[in-house]
C-alpha cells in the first residue's frame, strides 16, 4: 500500500489562519499588532528571498514586520546595533537574524545579542542548551525542526521508544530536532558525513528526518517497511521539462519511497511551509508573553 502524504502545505495554512485571528485579538486588545523584526547582512538573493517570504507571511497573518538590511560590508558594530535597536523596541516581539552572516561578523556574539524573550528563531545559546537538557524547556524552539514535530504529530506517529535516525547534524535542523526527539522519549540515532554504513542504520528507523542537502540520496531499500519520514531536504536539481528549467527535490527518493513508507511529506509542499509557519507562532507567543 502507497505510503500516505503527510500535508506540509494543508497543516500550514490551517495553523496560518488559526494565527491570524489571534494575531488579530492581539491587535484589538493592544492597540498594535505582533511585530517580527529582521535582521539581514549582505546581499545573498537566497537569503533575501527568505526575508521577504517572512515579511509577506507575516503581513498575511496580520503581523507587523520589521527588517534591519545592512551591506555585506557591515560591520560587528553596526550589526550589535540592529539587534539591540529591536531588542529595545516594545513594537518588536520576535527577532530573527537571518543567517548565514558574513564572515566579519562573529554569529555566536550576535545570537547571544538577541533578547532571550524575543529569540523566536530558539537558536540563542541558553535556548538550545535548555532543549538540550532532560527536565528544562527552552521558551523557543528552531522553526524548521518544531515544524518536524508537528508534521510527525499529524501523522500520528507514536515516538515513544521508537528509533528515530536523523540524517544531518546541523545546528539549524538535524541537531534541534535529534534533541527535540529525545524529548519526545524516541530513542535517536544521528547520523553524518562519517556514519559506517548508513543504509543499515536507516533500516532500524521507525522515524526517518532526513537533512543533508543531498538529492534523492536515502533508496526505497533502505527502509523498514511502514517508517515515517521527514524528508527536510531542499535540492535544486535540473529538469527541462519544466518552464524554470528546474525543480526542487528531497533529500529521500519519493518515488521509491513511496510503495515501503507508512507515511512521507513531499518536497515542496512538506516541511517548507512549516518552516515559516512555525515562526509566526513563535512570535505570536512571543507577543503574548511580552505584552501579557
Ligand atoms: P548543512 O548545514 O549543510 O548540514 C548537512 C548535514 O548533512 C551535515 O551534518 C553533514 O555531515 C550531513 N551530510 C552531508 N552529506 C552527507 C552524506 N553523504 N551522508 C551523511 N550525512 C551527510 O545542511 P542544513 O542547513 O541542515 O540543511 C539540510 C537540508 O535541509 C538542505 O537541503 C536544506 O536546503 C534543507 N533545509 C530546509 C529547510 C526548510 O524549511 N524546508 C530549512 C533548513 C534546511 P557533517 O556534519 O559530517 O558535514
Amino acid at each position: 500500500m502507497a505510503a500516505t502524504i503527510i500535508d506540509g502545505q494543508a497543516v500550514a495554512d490551517r495553523m496560518r489562519a488559526a494565527i491570524k485571528d489571534e494575531a488579530g485579538a492581539f491587535a484589538a486588545q493592544h492597540g498594535y499588532p505582533p511585530g517580527l523584526g529582521v535582521v539581514l547582512v549582505g546581499d545573498d538573493p537566497a537569503s533575501a528571498q527568505y526575508v521577504r517570504m517572512k515579511r509577506r507571511a507575516c503581513e498575511a497573518a496580520g503581523m507587523a514586520s520589521f527588517a534591519s538590511i545592512l551591506p555585506a560590508s557591515g560591520t560587528q558594530e553596526e550589526v550589535d546595533n540592529a539587534v539591540r535597536v529591536l531588542n529595545d523596541d516594545p513594537h518588536v516581539h520576535g527577532i530573527l537574524v537571518q543567517l548565514p552572516l558574513p564572515p566579519q561578523i562573529d554569529e555566536e556574539r550576535i545570537l547571544r545579542l538577541v533578547s532571550l524573550n524575543k529569540d523566536v528563531d530558539g537558536f540563542h545559546p541558553e535556548n538550545i542548551g535548555l532543549l538540550a537538557m532532560k527536565g528544562r524547556d527552552p521558551l523557543f524552539t528552531p522553526a524548521t525542526p518544531t515544524g518536524c514535530m508537528v508534521l510527525l504529530r499529524e501523522a500520528g506517529a507514536n515516538l515513544e521508544g521508537a528509533n528515530a535516525v536523523v540524517l544531518g547534524r546541523s545546528n539549524i535542523v538535524g541537531m534541534p530536532i535529534a534533541l527535540m526527539l529525545m524529548k519526545a522519549n524516541a530513542t535517536v540515532t544521528m547520523c553524518h558525513s562519517r556514519t559506517r554504513d548508513l543504509p543499515g542504520v536507516v533500516r532500524g528507523a521507525d522515524v526517518l528526518i532526513a537533512a543533508i542537502g543531498r538529492p534523492n540520496f536515502v533508496k526505497g531499500d533502505w527502509l523498514k517497511p511502514g517508517v515515517t519520514v521527514i524528508d527536510v531536504g531542499t535540492n535544486k536539481v535540473d529538469d527541462p521539462s519544466d518552464p524554470r528549467g528546474y525543480r526542487f527535490v528531497g533529500d529521500v527518493d519519493f518515488e521509491a519511497a513511496l510503495p515501503v513508507a507508512g507515511a512521507i511529506t513531499k518536497v515542496p509542499g512538506g516541511v517548507g511551509p512549516m518552516t515559516i509557519t512555525m515562526l509566526m507562532a513563535n512570535t505570536l507567543k512571543a507577543a503574548r508573553r511580552i505584552a501579557g
